[in-house]
């Protein structure tokens, strides 16, 4: 959708992921050391941080985490989580679809990711706090309660 385009900067989802984010981060934590996004295997996104951590998400499950303004505010009126996969209506002849995943990924400056995504949606700045809060490995899920 070619209107997103002046909302680009836009990082609510962002933000309020960091404001109700109670654990306390270094810098080092919010530094990558690997980034690795396999689009040739359609898989998804691996992360290792500066301090040994280690992330990796599906390419579907970012984007449903996409914190573009107009994504945001589609989950906030379907009340879905961050990278909560909206239920897909049934269909009589479910037509194929393309798995999600990006035709490219580019570097913003030194502090983020963006994904051009094969559903034409590009808004989404994924920035290296944002995906590091949004880790949902174990240890993650642990300590942010998520079963
Ligand atoms: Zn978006």
């Amino acid at each position: 959708m070619s209107h997103e385009g002046i909302r680009i900067v836009s990082e609510e989802e962002s933000r309020r992921i960091a404001a109700e984010d109670e654990r306390t981060f270094s810098a080092d934590a919010f530094t990558p050391t690997k980034v690795r996004v396999r689009i040739t295997e359609g898989t998804g996104v691996e992360i290792e941080w500066k301090d040994g951590h280690l992330s990796s998400w599906t390419f579907q499950w970012l984007r449903d985490a996409c914190p573009c303004a107009t994504c945001h505010e589609a989950r906030e009126a379907s009340g879905m989580a961050v990278g909560e996969r909206k239920p897909q209506p049934m269909q009589i002849l479910p037509m194929y679809q393309a798995p999600v995943k990006p035709l490219e990924a580019t570097p913003v400056g030194r502090y983020a990711l963006r994904f051009k995504w094969n559903d034409g949606h590009e808004s989404g700045i994924y920035s290296w706090d944002y995906l590091r809060r949004i880790c949902r490995c174990f240890v993650c899920r642990a300590e942010l309660g998520i079963d």
